[in-house]
């Protein structure tokens, strides 16, 4: 049989056709009013797709650049910050923080689990400057609180910045960043928007571009301020990513053309796409035998899986891969060969969650020895689709 490769992963995930159209024509220099046109055109859709009256940015680098611009513009070493970490990303935020010589109070929760919230309550202090944390880990599939975690730092009459790395949390998330209070919400473009890596986007509250005035730490390539300046004009500080802008310009019209040409309504269908991805997709794996590794917070960016004792979840990967070429993520770290990930933010639809849950039918029979009957996992999935599509 012929096979179609299907990216599965959470992140890059798969690329959407206009988005590689406008890519391929993005024939254009920077310092032009066609670019500056376009730029403008994105940064508003921008603020629409994160939902904020904020400025929102767009850098030219991964995620991650986001992440450590976020550190760098707020803190100055010797800062007190509070790190949520339940994974890997969470990590990353501990490491980043320790890089510009903040000091870093933890708050962890187990692989798989989310924060205690009484803990992150009783670890917030007068002096915590920041905290930060993840909408969604991915590296574990787990859905944190946002909103109760904003809502602690507002009952303590905290003046702490909070902020976010929705990279995984935008576009399966419903995030109220101004009434929640969320002073950085940071987004990939590899993630729910549909194009390849190399741009981060990053709403930014008055609060936060208040205390980057104080911090005094080094920053060059990552200067927000500078950023802003620039974006008033409809560039960039320096050579921006133009062809992933216009890609991005044309996922935006994709996202508000699937309600109608409103890019909020199209938002929160694309959010409401991926819960319920997400859930027809735990309900047939899960009818398969398997077991999910966050049964009680599961993220709609991506669903993790726990193979049974004894045998290996790369196993699980290799066989998607070779039998129908589709692509899965294995776990991260210590969680490798344990779990696998399978991703449902962006360009997924329906049919690819029916499609993901045949191929897994064969892979639970004949690679893992499961008790298979056809037609099993993607008949729970259809139930989870009409109980929530009752036309
Ligand atoms: C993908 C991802 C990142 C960003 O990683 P980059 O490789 O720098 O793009 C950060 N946080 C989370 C939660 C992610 O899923």
């Amino acid at each position: 049989m012929i096979r179609k490769t299907r990216l599965f992963t959470p992140g890059p995930t798969p690329l959407l056709p206009a988005a590689q159209f406008a890519m391929a024509a993005a024939d254009m220099h920077h310092r032009t009013p066609e670019f500056r046109a376009l730029f403008l055109k994105v940064l508003a859709q921008l603020k629409v797709f994160v939902g904020t009256k904020n400025d929102v940015l767009l850098l030219s680098c991964s995620g991650t650049g986001a992440m450590e611009a976020s550190v760098s513009n707020l803190t100055s070493p010797g800062d007190r910050v509070l790190v949520l970490t339940a994974g890997k990303f969470g990590e990353r935020w501990r490491d980043l923080a320790k890089a510009f010589g903040c000091e870093v109070e933890l708050v962890s929760a187990p692989y798989g689990q989310t924060f205690d919230l009484a803990a992150v309550k009783a670890a917030l202090t007068p002096e915590t400057k920041a905290v930060y944390m993840q909408a969604t880990e991915t590296s574990t599939a787990v859905r944190h609180d946002v909103e109760a975690v904003a809502k602690l730092i507002e009952d303590a009459g905290s003046e702490a910045l909070l902020v976010v790395d929705g990279i995984t949390g935008l576009g399966t998330t419903h995030f109220d960043v101004d009434g929640w209070g969320i002073d950085i919400l940071i987004g990939g473009s590899q993630k729910a928007v549909m194009i390849p890596p190399g741009l981060a986007y990053l709403s930014v509250s008055e609060k936060a571009w208040a205390a980057m005035e104080k911090s005094k730490n080094p920053r060059y390539y990552f200067d927000l301020r500078k950023e802003r300046k620039n974006a008033a004009k409809g560039e960039s500080a320096y050579t921006p990513a133009v062809a992933l802008i216009a890609g991005l310009g044309a996922a935006l019209d994709y996202i508000a053309g699937q309600a109608g040409g409103d890019l909020e309504k199209g938002r929160i269908a694309l959010v409401d796409n991926a819960i319920t991805n997400a859930a027809a997709t735990r309900a047939g794996l899960v009818k398969l035998g398997f077991t999910l590794f966050a049964p009680t917070a599961p993220a709609a960016a991506a669903t993790a899986v726990a193979v049974p004792e004894g045998m290996n979840s790369g196993d699980v990967v290799k066989a998607l891969k070779a039998r129908f070429s589709l692509v899965t993520a294995n776990g991260q770290g210590e969680m490798q060969g344990k779990i696998f990930r399978v991703a449902h933010l962006g360009f997924f639809d329906f049919l690819d969650t029916i499609a993901f849950l045949g191929a897994m039918e064969h892979i639970a029979k004949d690679t893992l020895g499961l008790p298979v009957e056809y037609g099993q996992a993607v008949a729970a999935a259809q139930q989870v689709y009409a109980e929530t599509y009752k036309e």
